[in-house]
């Protein structure tokens, strides 16, 4: 099966052409159009410049996917589109230039679940088997999922506040590091002391998977200019310091809530354990070393997925979509955006029942 994808449900529009089958599949061309310039002044996304920047570059990205894939319209087998959740202008764009191509095509229409894709994305990468766990750890996300099916999905625990890669830009910002925070942390910590200065876990010593990032952020301000107090500014040191300090917290977060998800996961001892974490935050070094070191203990195979099929993009919604058309599972023309569509509440929309 040939799948042409289509996303945008936040700031990026894209488009992409995936080939095979549920359980492997071939990415043949995928174009990722951001917006971060047109979001630059107002230090956010605003939704209505998405939108209108979505329905003016989003039939070009469609344009250079099936050029880049070498393929018509008619090579195609179904279209897929993120009907949700997200931004609903940018969603309902990509949904209503689906429904056009359908319409005017005649091929089946898929629509995605966002976060689905981000979920299934370690099967096309790695070829993970189900159930694998997932740790979807990025600036606006954090956490543990167990993805049982194409369509199955149980939600062990995840961030009550703040997302980690949202708390490694602040902390950047409150040293005075350049953005996007993550990178320029992991550099700075690197000439770091980790030892120094005491940040707390949140959560940690609580049961279960959920976390907390908000009071390390606050914790690091009050560090912050405790070091600064009487020196007029924060020392090259301090800052490194700092720096180290929170990563190390993170780190130990993230270790120890991870080895809890692991230990829920593998008492349903599934046949070839996996764990894959995706996101932003999985580029940093030590996090990433310290999970893929607790798989090698549990002899649990550890996945990450690159980058630019971690970030938004069109591949994974095509590919969800390809899992969904293999099982019979198109939708109407009537298909239905939506704002908010949670995961494990059943992936598998009811499509224009207003649920
Ligand atoms: P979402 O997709 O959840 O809505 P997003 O688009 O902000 O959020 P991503 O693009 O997946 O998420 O990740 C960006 C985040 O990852 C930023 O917060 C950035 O600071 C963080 N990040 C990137 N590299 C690193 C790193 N090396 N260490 C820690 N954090 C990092
Ligand atoms: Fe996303």
């Amino acid at each position: 099966l040939t799948i042409l994808g289509i996303e945008s449900s936040c700031d990026d529009s894209a488009a992409a052409v995936v080939r095979g089958g549920p359980d492997r599949a071939e990415v043949l061309a995928s174009v990722v159009r951001g917006q971060a310039d047109l979001h630059a002044d107002f230090g956010g996304v605003v939704p209505e410049i998405a939108a209108r920047a979505h329905a003016e570059v989003l039939d070009h990205c469609v344009e250079a996917a099936l050029e880049e894939a070498g393929l018509a319209l008619p090579q195609i087998d179904g279209i897929a589109v993120t009907a949700g959740p997200g931004l609903i202008g940018g969603v309902l764009s990509g949904v209503m230039l689906a429904k056009g191509l359908a319409a005017a095509t005649g091929l089946p229409l898929i629509g995605v679940n966002h976060l689905a894709g981000h979920a299934l994305t370690p099967r096309l990468t790695d070829g993970l088997e189900f159930p694998y766990l997932m740790l979807l750890v990025s600036g606006g996300h954090c956490q543990f999922l167990v993805v049982e099916g194409e369509d199955a999905f149980r939600r062990l625990g995840g961030t009550i506040d703040d997302a980690p890669g949202e708390a490694f830009d602040k902390t950047a910002r409150l040293l005075g590091l350049p953005q996007p925070g993550g990178p320029a942390v992991e550099a700075e910590a690197r000439h770091g002391d980790a030892g120094r200065i005491p940040l707390p876990r949140p959560l940690l010593d609580r049961p279960g998977c959920d976390m907390s990032f908000s009071g390390l952020k606050t914790a690091l301000l009050r560090a912050r200019d405790a070091e600064m107090a009487g020196r007029g500014g924060l020392t090259r040191a301090a800052r490194a310091d700092l720096a180290a300090a929170f990563q190390k917290a993170v780190v130990e977060i993230l270790h120890e809530k991870t080895r809890r998800a692991l230990e829920i996961y593998l008492d349903r001892a599934p046949a070839r354990p996996a764990f894959a974490v995706a996101g932003g935050v999985a580029a940093n070094g030590p996090i990433r070393g310290a999970l893929q070191g607790l798989c090698a203990e549990r002899g649990v195979a550890f996945s990450a997925p690159p980058l630019g099929l971690c970030t938004d993009n069109a591949a994974m919604i095509a590919f969800a979509g390809l899992g969904r058309l293999a099982a019979g599972a198109t939708d109407g023309l009537d298909l239905a955006a939506r704002p908010r569509w949670p995961l494990d509440a059943g992936a598998a929309p009811m499509i224009g029942s207003g649920r």
